[in-house]
């Protein structure tokens, strides 16, 4: 009962998924929200959890799931994604407005939601899962790369707004993760999605989760700004090595 909560976006798949675990695994009690909420029930049974349902594109939805949490230590913005591969001449605004919904407007609305609880706990944790994409462009990728570097701006500018406050504002920076991740760009695309980890080892849910649950259980003092992380394989988005 007397566990600190911990409060993951998008667990119900991926990074989020590995990242409920983790953080159960690091003693806290986590509430599991995404759109998919049978999946987050099925984890959240696993490790003592809690799912409810979320849709971080829905005020409302963010709202009510806020409204049940009474106390938080810890958030991990992770719900995102990207849709599309074209040029910036053949954009998709339909997909563009979703990936500058899911991850910025997401994120900022989850995160006011709760920063006062985080606050109120005396050590609250605020970690936004951005990638590669935030710290560098790619052909056929300004849809995703705009929308994380925005999300990755915001985030930084949280963390300048609150010095002084007991909150610490973590940001993780993936390269590579074999997640739904691909499958969702490519519109369930199983040949394109399994091309963008061919020949190399790309990073799994779990070695990003538990780069997040290190992070989120450093001394209060402790504030681990920016981590990348990388598979071995990966030098830059635009730059991999791969073995026929
Ligand atoms: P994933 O398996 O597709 O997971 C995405 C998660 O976001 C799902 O749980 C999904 O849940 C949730 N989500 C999507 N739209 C949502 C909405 N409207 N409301 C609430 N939840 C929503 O992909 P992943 O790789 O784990 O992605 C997690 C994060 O890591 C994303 O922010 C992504 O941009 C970032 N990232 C991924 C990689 C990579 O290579 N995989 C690299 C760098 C950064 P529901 O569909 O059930 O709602």
């Amino acid at each position: 009962m007397d566990r600190p909560v911990a409060v993951v976006t998008g667990a119900s798949s991926g990074i989020g998924a590995a990242t409920a675990r983790a953080l159960a695994g690091a003693g806290f009690q986590v509430v599991l929200g995404a759109r998919r909420l049978q999946l987050c029930q099925e984890i959240a049974d696993e490790i003592g959890g809690t799912a409810i349902s979320l849709d971080v594109l829905d005020p409302d939805s963010v709202a009510a799931f806020a409204a049940v949490v009474p106390a938080a230590r810890v958030l991990v913005n992770n719900a995102g994604g990207a849709k599309g591969f074209e040029p910036v001449m053949a954009a998709d605004e339909d997909q563009w407005r979703w990936m500058w919904e899911v991850n910025v407007l997401g994120t900022l609305r989850v995160t006011k939601a709760f920063m006062p609880k985080l606050i109120d706990s005396g050590d609250g944790v605020v970690v936004t899962v951005t990638s590669i994409a935030a710290l560098e462009i790619y052909d056929n990728g300004a849809g995703y790369t705009s929308a994380k570097h925005a999300q990755s701006a915001m985030h930084r500018t949280l963390r300048a707004e609150h010095l002084g406050q007991p909150v610490r504002f973590v940001e993780i920076a993936p390269g590579l993760v074999e997640t739904e991740f691909s499958l969702v760009r490519f519109g369930g695309d199983n040949e394109k999605a399994d091309h963008v980890y061919a020949g190399l080892t790309p990073l799994t849910a779990e070695d990003v989760a538990d780069v997040i649950a290190f992070a989120a259980t450093r001394p209060a003092h402790v504030d681990l700004d920016l981590i990348v992380v990388k598979p071995r394989d990966q030098y830059s988005a635009m730059r991999t090595f791969r073995r026929s």
